[in-house]
């Protein structure tokens, strides 16, 4: 393998890095690059060294995408509690080891877990790298930390913020420092901050962000922030965490801070999106649909303004919900990017790559074709520079490389879904006397037998009663 090459030749080269274009070849050494344009020639191969060949006529050849912003722990779930309480942690970990190669599969060489229930983040990193898994490379928080204020205690007060739930509850700084020594002792690369759901108010104060920032830095990782409001965005600038999730609503005068700290920002579209511009298809309920709507009209222009001051973008797709699947939509976050920030093709191609790097743990090793590099790339049917929305389609990503593997999968991956454990749900509306007598003579006998649904079904029966539930106020996930 050490001394395996590979000539990906006639395609079309894109480095990642921003620059045009090329028509030309990429020369793969090991699990490295050895050359890409200049010098990517078989002549390069030492006489007598084994040279595998892969036609790209036609085809683009790009570094894999990097998701910044993908939580294998969620398992496709359609509700909080999904999320939080039912599955038992090795299930979940046998679910999530199966969805990483939906992700994969997907063209997603790297990805980055803000955030994830138990350290299954973590087995799952070391799960990869030990080759047991097949998956993206990774690199994982833990729990998220959250107040009581925070986006990660939603549930009533008797009832807390669970073992088995993706949040962590910390309201004092003293508790806030222990589940960052905790978790960086438990082996996550980063920290994941949960402040206020949808930008409602600071749930961590300046001093608490700055004194658990620079801990986390004392103790050499990273830190990031859930952070949708002005105010939280500011606080975190200042108290200088390394990148920033979301960043919906910015003054001027924040999106000039964040431009000048080069923080880059994961505006993470991809989950609003699909709850705002599918909900017809897979049943999200009216209210969180239309607060969706106005979630993505209101970061246009917050978002156009910022790419026009120079923050730096990443892609990052809030992927593990039943609304975002793994595997699915990461793609899409690109085309969102250009749509409601700005960005040019290639500018968004760069925010999936290169720029998504450093959340991955791979800043200057992977994320561009470049000599050196990770030989993490793909091969792709179409031309996204032209039309971005090319990625998008799976069934385009021909050729997926990580590490210099041309990768296989299994042939019924896409068809299966492993998620985790539907909500316990008794019906799917209110049973009035009323309803049965209108219903009498109507419908066929349902008895006894077996249900009259599938689990599929059964778990659309069970977000139609969640949106009802859910009437009154909107959640905002993530
Ligand atoms: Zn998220």
């Amino acid at each position: 393998m050490a001394s395996e090459w590979m000539l990906i030749h006639g395609g079309t080269v894109v480095r990642g890095d921003g620059s045009p274009p090329e028509a030309t070849a990429v020369l793969v050494h090991g699990d490295r690059i050895a050359a890409v344009g200049e010098g990517a020639t078989a002549d390069a191969v030492p006489r007598g060294e084994p040279l595998k060949r892969l036609d790209a006529t036609g085809r683009t050849v790009m570094p894999g995408l990097i998701d910044a912003h993908c939580h294998m722990t969620y398992g496709e779930s359609l509700t909080s509690e999904e999320i939080d309480l039912y599955t038992s942690v090795e299930s979940r970990t046998l679910i999530a080891a199966w969805n990483m190669q939906k992700v994969l599969r997907a063209g997603v060489t790297a990805i980055s877990q803000p955030g994830g229930s138990f350290y299954i983040g973590v087995g799952l990193r070391e799960g990869v790298r030990a080759g047991i898994v097949n998956g993206p490379r990774m690199w994982t928080a833990g729990r998220y930390i959250t107040t009581s204020n925070g986006l990660s205690d939603p549930y009533p007060e008797a009832v807390g913020v669970p073992e088995s739930g993706l949040g962590v509850l910390a309201n004092t700084l003293a508790e806030m420092r222990e589940q960052v020594r905790l978790q960086v002792k438990n082996g996550v690369d980063f920290i994941k901050l949960a402040d206020s759901p949808y930008g409602q108010w600071q749930a961590f104060s300046d001093d608490e962000l700055k004194s658990i920032t620079d801990l986390t830095h004392q103790l050499r990782r990273k830190i990031t922030i859930h952070a949708r409001g002005s105010d939280e965005v500011r606080a975190s600038v200042r108290a200088g965490v390394d990148w920033i999730m979301h960043g919906n609503h910015m003054s001027d005068d924040v999106i000039d801070e964040l431009a000048a700290s080069r923080i880059p920002l994961v505006p993470t579209l991809l989950l609003i999106a699909n709850l705002a511009d599918f909900a017809h298809v897979c049943g999200v309920p009216p209210r969180l649909r239309d607060g969706c709507r106005r979630v993505m009209e209101q970061s246009a222009p917050v978002l156009h303004k910022a790419h026009e001051a120079g923050v730096v973008f990443v892609a990052g797709t809030d992927s593990g919900f039943g609304v975002t699947p793994y595997g699915e939509w990461h793609a899409r976050e690109l085309q969102l990017l250009v749509e409601y920030a700005g960005l040019s093709p290639l500018e968004a191609i760069t925010a999936g790559t290169k720029a998504a790097a450093p959340m991955a743990g791979l800043e200057g090793e992977a994320g561009e074709l470049a000599p050196g590099m990770l030989a993490d790339l793909i091969v792709v049917h179409g031309d996204p520079v032209a039309d971005i929305g090319v990625l998008t389609d799976k069934r385009n990503i021909e050729t997926v490389v990580l590490g210099g593997r041309v990768v296989e999968f299994p042939a019924e991956l896409d068809a299966v879904h492993h998620t985790n454990e539907s909500a316990r749900t008794y019906s799917r509306r209110i049973l009035t006397y009323r309803d049965v007598e209108e219903s009498r003579g109507a419908s066929e006998d349902r008895g006894t037998g077996d249900l009259p649904w599938t689990r599929q079904e059964g778990r659309e029966l069970a977000s139609e009663l969640r949106a009802q539930e859910m009437g009154a106020r909107i959640v905002a996930p993530g």
